[in-house]
Order: C-alpha cells, then sequence, then structure tokens
C-alpha cells in the first residue's frame, strides 16, 4: 500500500476571508521563524524514526499556509532533511503548494533541485474582482504568470485550485473562471465549494447580514457548470472536487481517500498511522511558537490523538471512498444491492461497488452517515 508524507507551512501572506487552515500572516524578514520552523518540522521527523522504519514512502506533498513563502535555500534545506531521515520508492509524486504572490524563480529552482515533480497553483477564480473580494493578494495575471514560469523551468505536471459557490456568483463568471483556468492547460484543476468556517470574516460578514451565500438551486447549477466545462476539456472527475487529465490524479490525495496510512509533520498537520497493530489518528499543536517549543525539546507536539475502533473506521471508510469515482467496494453484490434500493437516485453500483450519482455527489457527507449507518444494521 503506498503511503504519503505530508509537511505543514503554516505561513500565508495575509489571511483570506474564508480560510480556516491554521496559518498566519507573516511579512518579510521573518527568517528566523522560518529557520525554527523548519529545524521543527526535522526534529519531529527524527522522533518519528522507529515508526517510519521499515516504510518507503510513495509521495511528498508539502502544503499550507503557502510554502512558497519559505526561503528558496531553508526549502532545499527541509527537503534534504526529509530525505535523510525518510525513506522514498524511485519514482515518487514530490507536490508542493505555492500561491502566485510568492512564486519567485528562486522557489522554483530550489523546489525542482529538491525533486519536486508537481505544483499546486493557489488560483482560485478568474477575476482580480473576486480575489479582492476573496482577500487574495494575486491578480489574475499573476496565476498565467506563475503557470508559464513553472512550466519553463521544466514543471509539467501542473494543479489549479479554484473556489466556487460564491456570494453574488453568476453561471456566466463561474463559467468563464473554469475556460480560463482549462486555457492555462493545467494537469489537474481541484474545485472547492465555499464552506462558511467559524472565526474566518466570511462567517462573521454573514452573520451580520451584509453578504448572502448564493441558494441551493444555484449551487446545483454551478456544479453542473463545472461538470459539463471541464468533461467536456478531456478531464475526468476521479473524486468529488478533483479533476484530472487521465493519468494525472493526486497520487497523494488518493492516499487520503482510499484510506492508506499517511504522516504529517508541522503545526496542525495529522497522520493516520498503524501502531502496535492498531489504527491511530493524531493532530499536531496549531500554535506554531508552541510547536517550536515542544519539538525543541524532543516531545511529540500531539494536541490530539485517537485510536480509531470499528465503527469510526467504518465511517470513515464510507466517508472517503464515497467521494471517488471508483466508487466505495462494500465486498459484496448483495450488500451493494441492498445499499441501491434503500438509496435510490442516489448511487449507482457495479459489481460490489457503489458509485454516487449526480444527485448523491451533491449530499454526499449526509448520505456517508446513512450507508454507514445502513452497513452497520443492514435490517
Ligand atoms: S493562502 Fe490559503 S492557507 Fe493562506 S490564508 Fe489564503 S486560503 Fe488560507
Amino acid at each position: 500500500m503506498p503511503k504519503g508524507l505530508y509537511v505543514h507551512i503554516p505561513f500565508c501572506t495575509s489571511k483570506c476571508m474564508y480560510c480556516a487552515f491554521y496559518s498566519i500572516p507573516v511579512g518579510t524578514g521573518d527568517d528566523e521563524l522560518y529557520r525554527q520552523y523548519v529545524k521543527s518540522v526535522l526534529n519531529e521527523a527524527k522522533m518519528l524514526e522507529d515508526l517510519t522504519a521499515n516504510t518507503k514512502f510513495s509521495t511528498i506533498y508539502i502544503g499550507g499556509g503557502t510554502p512558497s513563502k519559505l526561503p528558496a535555500g531553508l526549502f532545499y534545506e527541509l527537503v534534504s532533511g526529509l530525505r535523510e531521515q525518510f525513506d522514498f520508492e524511485k519514482e515518487i509524486e514530490f507536490t508542493v503548494e505555492a500561491n502566485p504572490e510568492s512564486l519567485s524563480e528562486d522557489f522554483l529552482k530550489a523546489a525542482i533541485d529538491s525533486g519536486v515533480n508537481r505544483l499546486s497553483i493557489g488560483a482560485q477564480y478568474g477575476s482580480d474582482e473576486v480575489l479582492r473580494f476573496l482577500g487574495r493578494t494575486h491578480t489574475v495575471r499573476d496565476v498565467e504568470v506563475s503557470v508559464a514560469l513553472a512550466r519553463k523551468m521544466g514543471i509539467e505536471n501542473i494543479n489549479l485550485d479554484l473556489i466556487f459557490g460564491l456570494p453574488n456568483e453568476t453561471s456566466e463568471s463561474w463559467a468563464s473562471t473554469l475556460k480560463w483556468a482549462v486555457s492555462l492547460k493545467p494537469t489537474h484543476i481541484s474545485t472547492y465549494s465555499l464552506t462558511v468556517e467559524e472565526n474566518t470574516k466570511l462567517k462573521m460578514l454573514i452573520n451580520e447580514g451584509r453578504i448572502d451565500l448564493p441558494s441551493v438551486e444555484r449551487i446545483v447549477e454551478l456544479f453542473r457548470i463545472r461538470e459539463d466545462i471541464l468533461t467536456s476539456s478531456g478531464y475526468r472527475r476521479y473524486e468529488i472536487s478533483n479533476f484530472a487529465i487521465p493519468g494525472h490524479e493526486s497520487r497523494h490525495n488518493l492516499i487520503y481517500w482510499r484510506w492508506h496510512k499517511y504522516i504529517g509533520l508541522g503545526a496542525s498537520a495529522s497522520s493516520f498511522w498503524i501502531v502496535d497493530y492498531e489504527l491511530w489518528r493524531w493532530t499536531n499543536v496549531r500554535d506554531v511558537r508552541k510547536y517550536i517549543e515542544l519539538t525543541s525539546q524532543n516531545i511529540p507536539p500531539k494536541d490530539f490523538e485517537e485510536n480509531l475502533d470499528d465503527n469510526m473506521a467504518r465511517l470513515e471508510k464510507v466517508f472517503l471512498g464515497l467521494r471517488l469515482a471508483e466508487g466505495l467496494d462494500v465486498g459484496d453484490p448483495f450488500i451493494a444491492e441492498a445499499i441501491r434500493e434503500n438509496f435510490p437516485e442516489f448511487v449507482e453500483i457495479e459489481g460490489t461497488k457503489i458509485k454516487l450519482t449526480f444527485k448523491g455527489m451533491l449530499v454526499a457527507d449526509h448520505l456517508a452517515i446513512d450507508i454507514a449507518d445502513f452497513l452497520e444494521n443492514p435490517d
């Protein structure tokens, strides 16, 4: 089974109005903080030596936050340290996330020299006005320049992240964003429907009645537009939010959805691993200073850990597996048929696999809970 390595870099240029990921806005001149953080990540990696012995990782994903904010030399040092600490397969997928405003030639060179072969760019939308509203600090032109630069320097495997379901979003603006993204010829497009998270500016504006989210009908329409434009442009939806030119699906993210094991390093990162023959998940502390303090004393920076019991494992497997176009394998055609009978319109089956219909995809999370309940008590 493939295993993934994730590293969280929790620094951003500024905070986007909808973002609930752990990241702190940092300006220039924070090199000492970056240095301490990288050292801490490598300390954490060292602490996991015994647990990861005999493991060959298949993927590395450096995400955030904004990894492209790290100084190029420090990025190289980070990856060299990871390579010393862990074993990797020969042909790994190595992704780094970047935001257009901070993606420099120096950073890309260090990334490529470190083995990065996939770039995920936070493009978000094809309109400067919308980007400003979202609190992004880049422009449409910056995205185009980033894609061209990455390609010129030899990275062909490029993902663009897009966001939709925005206040006052029209079908036309979403369609033109998708067409713009396609025109840049990325190998992969991730499209996330805006969710309102606690403690965000977005939540505050909604609570104050200053903006409204689109209606359910509008969201369904935006989903349809996405499906039409991307599939007719040669992309295949292989997961609810993710489209790829066949053969360019994210190997790292498939590790999550297929319930394979991964180690996450850094503030707020999560791991899912087998410890003493049992399934464990843990999440690190969110606060960067706390993370640095703990790791510098060789204390595991865990904030929370849990041993997954059968019920949790079932719900999670259903929740993640249903998201994939390849479907959730329930291992028995009669059980698959019973699920189809109980959830007509929402799922279709192929042998022992359950796949979401378009309608099912729109309510996937609720459906996962109902299907997991059904699997626990089929009568
Ligand atoms: S750049 Fe990404 S991680 Fe940083 S604040 Fe914006 S959405 Fe959050």
